[in-house]
């Protein structure tokens, strides 16, 4: 077992040495080409990941994407999973929270805790969302999801292709040096199903209670939980580090 993560770190070590200079569509065809089936799409139907479904669905017509239903999503959100399995003809598989886990989280601190402090914050994410994600990277050798150095300081260290020691995996971020025009301009050209919050200023899109739209000049990601300093705004998915960290 040991040795089998041993063997897909140094193979997420040698893709990463691969990865520079390959464009977003290259570097999925790669992936793909080394780690067929046990590879997965992480998506929170944000642009990035209806950008990397559309591009992945031209590689492999059958291929496993998840999202996570925290509890607390907006409706629209609920319409674009519709929308994008029926466009691309997919199954987008939700993992959701354990209820017992919420249970007590909301009865111990009430339904809004997220309010009350940055720990009770970071404890709804644990519970809503990364516990659901660890069940649903069993099994996969490589993730890939939409991560962008431009959306936040959080992110300036990100790297496309890296070995996550959190999750004992490879991550891919085919977009890392992407920016918000292109994503759009790609949404745009090819007719990708996106997000109708964003029609009225949403710019990041998270759980209802925890995303507002921005204004005008504001960062894109100003407006997800608005009430925190910006090195505070991440979920706890991604730990983001340097290629062997
Ligand atoms: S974004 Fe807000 S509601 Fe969603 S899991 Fe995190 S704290 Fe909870």
């Amino acid at each position: 077992m040991r040795s089998d993560k041993v063997a897909l770190r140094d193979l997420g070590h040698s893709l990463a040495g691969q990865a520079p200079g390959l464009s977003a569509q290259a570097l999925i065809r790669l992936i793909y080409q080394k780690l067929g089936q046990h590879v997965a799409l992480a998506s929170s139907l944000g642009p990035e990941d209806q950008v990397l479904t559309d591009m992945i669905c031209q590689v492999n017509p059958n291929p496993r994407i998840f999202t996570i239903d925290t509890g607390r999503l907006p409706q629209q959100t609920h319409d674009l999973i519709e929308q994008t399995s029926q466009r691309y003809r997919i199954n987008i598989t939700i993992f959701f929270p354990q209820a017992m886990a919420v249970e007590r989280l909301v009865n111990t601190y009430g339904p809004n805790l997220f309010y009350q402090s940055l720990q009770l914050r970071r404890r709804c994410c644990h519970v809503r969302k990364v516990q659901p994600l660890r069940r649903a990277l069993r099994g996969l050798k490589a993730w890939i999801c939409g991560l962008r150095i431009e959306q936040s300081i959080t992110r300036r260290d990100l790297e496309p292709i890296t070995w996550d020691q959190t999750y004992g995996i490879i991550k891919v971020c085919p977009l890392t040096d992407w920016t918000t025009e292109q994503v759009w301009q790609y949404i745009h050209d090819h007719n990708v199903p996106y997000n109708r919050l964003h029609d009225v200023g949403y710019t990041s899109i998270g759980c209802a209670p925890c995303t507002r739209p921005v204004l005008p000049g504001e960062d894109i990601r100003a407006g997800r939980w608005w009430w925190e300093g910006p090195e505070h705004k991440e979920c706890g998915l991604h730990r983001i580090t340097r290629q062997g960290g």
